[in-house]
């Protein structure tokens, strides 16, 4: 089905052949048309399914429909978890916005940087706003923007919200809003948290659940390289250096870890650079863009990449650290093989982090062959000293947060759907 048959208006449909958007995804296909209808939708989409578009497509259908204002309000409210996912929401709804008659403006606002220039760029007001909740409120609070004439409210990546722990925050946005408003709903996973918040807010909503054979559409092949822990690193160099990747996102456990190991690699004459909360915003979005621009080759990640980053033509993702849950290790990798395109993600396993990968591989129900780099055989061995159990991969603390616990509650919710 092309996008000419969903109702989309001609300077939408110019802006999709503009970005080389042949025909819509499953999900974008099913929902434009209810969401241009007015109905709730919830989608089960994970980012890679193209739900971006899919809800702002129609949005920006019904900005453009909608008899013009003197003063700009905010119509659409779109609530994201993290301030990557922010940007990215908010350039591509400008990019699709872009041959539209009127001028669509677009407020995107996140924490983490001087909340005065978000203020002055709201002054003039703005027809959407694409926000992490905590910054959302500080501006209410600021009387920078209200919220009371948005018409449309989108959550993304509604579990990561709520495991990012912005029940509170959510609650009270909810809680300005108009009663009377469409509601669109998106999360990957659908543990019991999740269905109650859906239920809670949506009006006999269309519910789109994506098979996950065309939802992610990974072209991704899984490697798994077994690999004594102390030689991660250079195992790491050897294969940066041997197989050609142009860029290769790694994931680690710790903000420390991605200093040091970029640090490293960086000593080898690779370009690396480390990304972490604990970076400025500025430096955050250095390192983005110079990914993308590829004068990066390596960026050394904590799982604050792991959602919702959208880097086209990722060839390479390395689990350098496994990460905690399956759902992790399900973001992670699909950060490559994005929009059809093929992708490899390779897990480093050593002796004592073995166990807890058969684990991701049982959640998963996948069966990843084992690899071994010549020169780089393990010799460690898997047994923990004085019988103890194998440890959770020496990835931060041994005892579960109250973070592994929802990510874990998380895992079963999404294993109990399936
Ligand atoms: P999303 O799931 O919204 O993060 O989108 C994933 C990627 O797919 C982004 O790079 C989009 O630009 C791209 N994309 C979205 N819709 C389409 C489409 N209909 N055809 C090709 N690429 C698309």
């Amino acid at each position: 089905m092309p996008f000419s048959s969903l109702g989309l208006s001609p300077a939408l449909l110019r802006a999709l052949v503009e970005k080389g958007y042949l025909a819509p995804t499953a999900i974008q296909t099913a929902a434009i048309p209810a969401i241009l209808q007015g109905r709730d939708v919830v989608g089960s989409a994970q980012t890679g399914s193209g739900k971006t578009a899919a809800f702002a497509l129609p949005l920006l259908q019904q900005l453009a429909d909608a008899p013009a204002t003197a003063q700009r309000r905010v119509r659409g409210l779109i609530l994201v978890p993290t301030r990557e996912l922010a940007a990215q929401v908010g350039e591509a709804i400008v990019s699709l916005a872009k041959y539209l008659p009127r001028r669509v403006k677009v407020a995107v606002v996140f924490g983490g940087v001087s909340i005065n220039p978000q203020m002055m760029n709201l002054r003039s007001g703005a027809d959407m706003v694409v926000a992490t909740p905590g910054r959302l409120l500080d501006l209410i609070d600021h009387n920078a923007l209200t919220i009371a004439t948005a018409g449309t409210l989108v959550l993304d990546e509604a579990d990561r919200l709520l495991d990012l722990g912005f029940g509170e925050e959510l609650g009270r946005i909810l809680g300005l809003l108009p009663a009377q408003r469409q509601n669109l709903f998106f999360s990957a996973t659908f543990p019991p948290a999740i269905e109650a918040l859906a239920a809670s807010m949506l009006h006999k909503p269309l519910r789109i659940e994506v098979p996950a054979a065309v939802q992610a559409e990974p072209d991704i092949v899984q490697r798994a390289i077994e690999v004594d822990a102390s030689r991660r690193t250079q195992l790491l160099r050897h294969l940066v250096q041997s197989e050609g990747w142009s860029r290769v996102l790694v994931f680690v456990a710790t903000k420390h870890a991605a200093e040091i190991v970029a640090d490293k690699l960086r000593k080898a004459d690779i370009e690396a650079e480390p990304f972490h909360g604990e970076l400025s915003q500025g430096k955050r979005n250095q390192v983005l863009q110079d990914f993308k621009l590829k004068i990066l080759q390596v960026v050394v990640a904590t799982d604050v990449a792991a959602r919702g980053i959208d880097i086209a033509q990722l060839p390479v993702v390395v689990n350098y650290d496994l990460p905690r849950s399956a759902v992790d290790y399900t973001h992670r990798i699909g950060r490559t093989g994005r929009a059809g395109e093929s992708g490899v993600a390779i897990s480093f396993v050593s002796a004592d982090t073995e166990a807890h990968f058969r684990l991701i591989e049982k959640r998963q129900r996948l069966s990843v062959p084992r690899e071994q780099v010549a020169g780089f055989e393990p010799v460690q061995t898997g047994e923990s000293p004085e019988g103890a159990p194998a440890s959770n991969g020496g990835i931060k603390g041994k005892r579960p947060s109250k973070k592994d616990k929802l990510r874990e509650a998380a895992a079963r919710g999404q294993q109990q759907k399936e």
